[in-house]
C-alpha cells in the first residue's frame, strides 16, 4: 500500500494517505487540522474533498446507507 501525498482540502497542510486496493473512497483524519477528508482513488490519481463537498457516491457515510438500504417499495 503506497503512501500517496496529498493537499488537505481544509487547511493546505501536505499530508500523505494510504490507499488500499479498494476504489471506495475513504476518511483520512488530517494531522495538521484533525479534519477528516475524503480521499477518492480514481483512474488519473486520487481526489480529495471536503466532507461536505462530496455527493453522495463519494461519501463513504452516505454509501453505507444507500448500500444497506433495502429496496422497499
Ligand atoms: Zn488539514
Amino acid at each position: 500500500m503506497p503512501a500517496i501525498a496529498v493537499t488537505c482540502p481544509y487547511c493546505h497542510a501536505e499530508t500523505a494517505v494510504t490507499q488500499t486496493d479498494d476504489y471506495a473512497p475513504q476518511f483520512h483524519p488530517c494531522p495538521s487540522c484533525g479534519m477528516n477528508f475524503i480521499a477518492e482513488r480514481r483512474a488519473g490519481g486520487l481526489r480529495v474533498m471536503k466532507v461536505a463537498d462530496a455527493p453522495c457516491m463519494s461519501n463513504p457515510d452516505c454509501r453505507e446507507v444507500e448500500t444497506s438500504a433495502t429496496c422497499e417499495e
